[in-house]
């Protein structure tokens, strides 16, 4: 009897980044770098199979990895350029860093659980996205050391905005966070930090796992 026929991830992936397309992503650089990056490695082994379809996943530490076309959606709310230094809070998995590293010149993600940390900054090791620094803490925090960011983006949801991260958003700054209770949808909101203060636009609803404080004494 022949071998079965191993999932062929190119044609999956290929598809996966049409619908990206048909549901309103626009933005060229923003369909690359989903195109270039391998969500495969991102997810557990169990779920290789399921890594191009458009859901959420179970990752290590109770987390999940996020629905590609809300990473998609975010990024493009984002408006990163080549020139720009991205706060992510919430590594997960990586693959919302290794989106960015494809988009700015540096990115700096924080994780609270040791684990989720180690295992992403070796994946992005393995795919030479050199620009991604990846730091166990508290994200609620920021990373004051390394402020201001032109982008920051937050991947758990808060019931409202940290305020070390509005502090830490360089004026003229974006930052894209889903806000709301944990238990509901949250809806996700978009902050530009003008000269004179902030605008806020309300986006789409969503549902991420919670903004925790402090780093995770689990492992
Ligand atoms: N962006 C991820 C998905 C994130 S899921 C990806 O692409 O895979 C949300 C993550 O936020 C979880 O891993 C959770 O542990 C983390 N998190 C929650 N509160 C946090 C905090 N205060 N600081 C840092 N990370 C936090």
């Amino acid at each position: 009897m022949p071998a079965p026929t191993p999932p062929d991830h190119n044609v999956d992936h290929m598809k996966f980044v049409l619908d990206l397309r048909r549901r309103g992503i626009m933005d060229a650089a923003v369909l690359r770098a989903m195109e270039e990056v391998p969500r495969e490695r991102f997810v557990m082994p169990a779920h290789v199979h399921l890594a191009y379809l458009d859901r959420a996943l179970p990752i290590a530490c109770g987390q999940v990895i996020s629905q590609p076309y809300l990473v998609a959606y975010m990024t493009e709310q984002l408006e990163v350029r080549p020139e720009h230094h991205v706060l992510e809070v919430g590594t997960g998995s990586g693959y919302q860093a290794a989106i960015l590293s494809r988009l700015a010149a540096r990115v700096t993600s924080i994780e609270r659980y040791r684990t989720l940390a180690d295992a992403a900054r070796s994946r992005l090791r393995a795919l030479n996205c050199d620009n991604v620094e990846i730091i166990t803490g508290d994200g609620m925090m920021g990373a004051a050391d390394r402020a201001p960011f032109d982008r920051i983006i937050v991947t758990a949801a808060a019931v409202t905005v940290p305020p070390a991260l509005m502090d830490q958003l360089a004026v003229g700054g974006i930052m894209v966070l889903p806000l709301g209770p944990h238990e509901q949808h949250q809806r996700l909101v978009k902050i530009v930090r003008t000269g004179q203060g902030v605008e806020r636009t309300e986006l789409i609803d969503v549902r991420f796992v919670p903004l925790l404080p402090g780093q995770a004494q689990e492992l």
